[in-house]
């Protein structure tokens, strides 16, 4: 008899964006195939864990009956692309989610594979057969070397961590408001590989500019540079981060403008005013309103002490706002006229959400990726742990005279990275079952990788390796200084000896 194989039902949910019904499809789906939770991922799409494999092709024929698509969530071809989720304040906004709409459109594995075999099984054994010859016009035979991730930030506003991502593109505004074009940067990508040199995590660098018209083409170009100059020799190496890397910016550049044709642009210099998380009530512009509600580590389940998962469903039932999903793993509820703030944010509190962000304490700032036991990668905890480790750094905080400051704190499973966890004040990277690499001084724009501080910590002795950093912080930094600006500025030599001497003492 077959073992009940578990599957990962991953959505592709460009820039976040899905209606009220199809929330509601997602979440009867994560009731009646899944393990009763929706799991928010860092790309703004959802994952339904605990499939059993019989109940696959139900699963996902009805998240595409809802319009929505598994096609290109996994695999090595372009993944969910982000985009800033704020609901259009202007018009600007509402193009800058169109146009990851549109890339996520364009770069579209066609092959009718995928529907024939999961959307109408009946055309399941044409595929492959010789007169059925299909072609992939960007992809090609042999599609991409690996994943591709691509992202779209509004301008001031990183919260898509636009560094992180093979191609990050970062709008423009004219001065009328309206998107002029966007500075595209390219070989950003977290993932390395525990003890191998030539792996590491990288930032985008600025490729160039290019008009709103040119984004589509500008990025379809740089994808095929990576499907034809990406290593397939070992996939370790396969990300175009190391194209960019080892070739320069300067070749790429020359490989852009050779197969556009013509040149382009010099990259515009970027401004950041910071990371935005949306949550909290928030005026839209066209006089309604939206409410971003924070979901711990994205995982939308019933607790004794909060009935998210419900409380949820019953708001997205009643109101039927528009949904958007953040980078952070946290939901917006949109498209809310003014009286209908008090009896949502009455049903959200009667099922103990918390709906006012400045009360979230430590855990506000905090992502951990799903880990063990859902990924098949992990080789530590990551989800299941976090929780524990951010109120014991909150009660440190609160002890040392800090609790309210602001600090981002990343966990991931394995060094893959999927909570971005090398950018951020501090990150936690799973070495092996319970052992941590700990990494410190990013900025609060995600603008600078962080630096490893300590290696292999073992889980219980992760806070009290925290605390002497901490208390320096508090007692030396400038005013204003984020942990992950001070961390950077003493460096991670002076913070180790210091750490040791207030050990001693
Ligand atoms: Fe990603 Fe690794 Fe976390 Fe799995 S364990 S979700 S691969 S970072």
């Amino acid at each position: 008899e077959e073992k009940a194989y578990q599957f990962m039902v991953r959505s592709r949910i460009p820039g976040g964006a899905l209606t009220a019904e199809q929330y509601l499809v997602e979440d009867d789906l994560a009731g009646r195939y899944a393990n009763g939770t929706l799991r928010f991922t860092t790309r703004q799409g959802i994952q339904l864990h605990g499939v059993l494999k019989h109940d696959l092709r139900a699963t996902i024929r009805a998240i595409n009956e809802a319009l929505l698509s598994t096609l290109a969530a996994c695999g090595d071809v372009n993944r969910n692309v982000m985009a800033c989720p704020a609901p259009a304040r202007s018009r600007a906004q509402a193009q800058v989610q169109e146009v990851a709409r549109q890339i996520a459109r364009h770069l579209a594995p066609r092959s009718r594979a995928y529907h024939e075999i999961w959307v109408d099984g009946q055309h399941v054994q044409t595929v492959g057969t010789p007169d059925d010859e299909e072609v992939e016009p960007i992809y090609g035979p042999t599609y991409l070397p690996r994943k591709f991730k691509i992202g779209v930030a509004f301008p001031g506003d990183n919260c898509i961590d636009v560094y992180t991502q093979d191609i990050g593109l970062v709008a423009e505004l004219d001065d009328g408001g309206e998107l002029a074009g966007f500075t595209v940067l390219v070989g950003g990508g977290m993932g390395m590989t525990h003890g191998k040199a030539d792996t590491y995590p990288r930032l985008g660098t600025p490729l160039c500019f290019v008009p709103a018209a040119e984004a589509l083409s500008v990025v379809e170009t740089i994808v095929t540079i990576q499907r034809d100059y990406g290593d397939r020799q070992n996939r370790k190496h396969a990300r175009m981060k190391y194209v960019v890397e080892e070739r320069g910016i300067a070749w790429f550049r020359a490989e852009l403008e050779r197969r556009l044709g013509h040149a382009v642009a010099d990259p515009h210099p970027l401004q950041w005013e910071g990371v935005d998380d949306h949550l909290g009530w928030h005026e839209q512009g066209d006089g309604r309103w939206f409410l971003g509600v924070y979901v711990e580590n994205g995982r939308v389940r019933d607790t004794d002490s909060c009935q998210l998962r419900t409380g949820l469903r019953k708001a997205i039932e009643t109101f039927r706002p528009g949904i958007r999903l953040t980078g952070q793993q946290n939901i917006l509820l949109t498209d809310l006229t003014a009286d209908q703030r008090e009896p949502l944010e009455a049903l959200l509190r009667a099922h103990g959400i918390e709906t006012d962000p400045t009360k979230l304490g430590v855990k506000r700032y905090a992502m951990a990726c799903p880990a063990l036991p859902t990924c098949g990668l992990a080789v530590a905890e990551a989800e299941r742990v976090l929780p524990s480790v951010v109120d014991e750094i909150g009660r440190q905080m609160e002890e040392l005279g800090l609790a309210g400051e602001r600090l981002s704190l990343r966990m991931s499973g394995c060094p893959n990275g999927c909570a971005r966890p090398y950018m951020g004040d501090i990150g936690f990277v799973g070495r092996s079952k319970d052992l941590y690499n700990i990494y410190v001084g990013g900025d609060w724009e995600n603008t600078r990788l962080t630096t490893l501080y300590a290696a292999s910590v073992p889980l219980r002795e992760v806070p009290a390796t925290i605390r002497p950093l901490l208390l320096l912080w508090r007692d030396e930094r400038t005013p204003g200084e984020t942990f992950g600006d001070y961390c950077h500025r003493v460096g991670v030599e002076y913070l180790r000896q210091r750490a040791q001497t207030l050990d001693e003492r």
